[in-house]
């Protein structure tokens, strides 16, 4: 009889625990969905602001860029991912000597995306791109030139010189620094 009551209340508690395992995979099946499908959803996949898929260099419509090749981001990056190549270029209005960008390489493959490069720059020159498609076969590909061919700096970005007994002033972004 003992053994007769054991196996009634097994069967309940086994029927109990059924129900509940249908009570968790129906409520699953009726919450919305939130896996998405890679890669049908490439045109509407949506990413957070702060999420950094490779650096970039904007440009404005006129192919100018912001960079003085000031060299403060190649320093700063930890793993040697930037390289900084500039030239020295005589100013046809003012006779000075003043730096200018020749290539701005980036190496997609050392970079850890720590963000220092973006922080430490003045002139907001860099920025994080979002797509996140980054796979290459050809390791060599994870070398870019950010920026663009025929492109310069643009005017209000480079630092005015020095005059006497006056602080060096140079507007960037509308501001005075
Ligand atoms: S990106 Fe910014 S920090 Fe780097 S060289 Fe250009 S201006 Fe300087
Ligand atoms: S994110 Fe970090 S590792 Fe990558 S280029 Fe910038 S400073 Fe270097």
């Amino acid at each position: 009889m003992k053994s007769f009551y054991l196996y009634i209340k097994e069967l309940f508690e086994g029927i109990c625990n059924l129900i509940l395992g249908l009570k968790i995979s129906m409520m699953n099946f009726l919450r919305p969905k939130v896996t998405e499908q890679y890669p049908e959803n490439r045109k509407t996949a949506q990413h957070f602001d702060r999420f950094r898929a490779r650096l970039v260099m904007p440009h404005n419509e006129k192919n100018e860029h912001k960079c003085i090749a000031c060299g403060i981001c190649e320093m700063n990056c930890p793993n040697g991912t930037i390289q900084v190549l500039s030239s020295m270029v005589e100013d046809p209005e003012t006779g000075r000597k003043k730096k200018v960008l020749d290539k701005y390489i980036y190496d997609l493959g050392t970079c850890t995306f720590c963000n220092m490069c973006v922080t430490s720059c003045p002139h907001k020159a860099i920025a994080w791109s979002q797509d996140f498609e980054q796979a290459v076969f050809d390791r060599d590909r994870l070398y870019c030139q950010l920026n663009a061919e025929g492109s310069h700096v643009e005017s209000k970005t480079i630092p005015t010189p020095k005059t006497e007994g006056k602080q060096n002033t140079s507007t960037v972004n509308g501001q005075e620094s």
